[in-house]
């Protein structure tokens, strides 16, 4: 199947899903944290996967059964895979532009010093690049890259594009335990990826059973100062800990707006004080919250902060 959803996405509204990599997962990559799986045919060549013209097809389809109130905000290319790998990836894109839906791709960026791909994927309205690591030991134990990709070629391939680039551009670093989240290697990813000057940097972490079962989520404390060095940095920094924050500012509501604004970003004390006095709430709200264990109190520079526990 071509399309699905559409789905509920925090960063992207209704998004409708389109898988441009037929059958089993091709990528440049084999994270270990991958959700697709742990099977996959690692590759490197550019190749002819779907025509465009069934794509174009398959979502003219799709969207006809949706009622008006499932309208998706995106045409999402979430592959089963990496969808750059799709040599016809800048003619669907073309294609699909007659639905007048914006258009968005969640790539590796792996492939990036081409410079069709680049060419290719300028032609998105909304681009997600993978930034995990900027350190290459990290990236071949993270990312587990095809042998013939080369880290600082894939490096100044992504701040290519990333000054070429006239649409939404957001990153997206994955948190995994013990692996990209000490303070050191956080650092360099953060100045990595502020060089990239993404709109948005996103940090997530592993919500669906990984490639590798050891692999683990980073703990809050490691979230919390990964969002700090990434705030620090100047980065527009959002976390997606697998909840659909909404960050609502105040609605009279203190346990919804806490638990949707710590799913985002980290609490600060001063803040939540002032959250809860806009609520016309006290601390009970929060410590029923931390009791329930849905929220966790962290310490980072002698402050206060509180996370939406995952
Ligand atoms: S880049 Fe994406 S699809 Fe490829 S292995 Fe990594 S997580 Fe999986």
């Amino acid at each position: 199947m071509i399309c699905f959803g559409p789905i509920p996405s925090r960063r992207l509204g209704k998004s409708l899903g389109i898988n441009n990599i037929c059958d089993k997962k091709i990528c440049t990559y084999s994270c270990v944290y991958c959700q697709v799986g742990a099977k996959q045919r690692y590759s490197i060549e550019r190749e002819l996967f779907y025509e465009p013209k069934q794509i174009y097809m398959e979502v003219e389809s799709h969207l006809g059964k949706l009622n008006t109130n499932d309208i998706p905000d995106f045409l999402t290319f979430v592959a089963n895979g990496e969808p750059t790998l799709d040599k016809n990836l800048g003619e669907s894109i073309q294609l699909l532009k007659k639905f007048s839906i914006p258009i968005a791709v969640i790539t590796n960026g792996s492939l990036l010093y081409n410079a069709d791909v680049r060419a290719e994927l300028a032609q998105a309205d909304w681009v997600s690049v993978k930034c995990d690591t900027a350190n290459q030991r990290i990236w071949s134990k993270l990312n587990r890259p095809i042998s013939k990709l080369n880290f600082n070629t894939m490096c100044s391939g992504m701040l290519s594009f990333a000054n070429q680039y006239r649409g939404t551009l957001v990153t997206e670093t994955m948190l995994v335990d013990e692996v990209n989240d000490h303070a050191i290697a956080l650092e360099r990813t953060a100045c990595q990826v502020y060089g990239l000057s993404p709109s948005i940097a996103y940090l997530s972490i592993p919500t669906r059973p990984p490639a590798v079962s050891t692999v683990k989520p980073s703990t809050p404390e490691a979230i919390n100062e990964a969002y700090q060095i990434f705030d620090k940095r100047g980065l527009n920094t959002e976390l997606i800990l697998g909840f659909e924050g909404t960050d609502t500012g105040y609605t009279g509501n203190a346990a919804e707006d806490i638990l949707n604004i710590c799913a985002v970003h980290p609490i600060r004390e001063d803040t939540m004080r002032e959250l809860l006095a806009k609520n016309n709430s006290d601390y009970s709200v929060l410590y029923k919250l931390i009791e329930e264990d849905k929220v966790v109190e962290l310490e980072f520079d002698s402050k206060k902060f509180y996370l939406r526990k995952h």
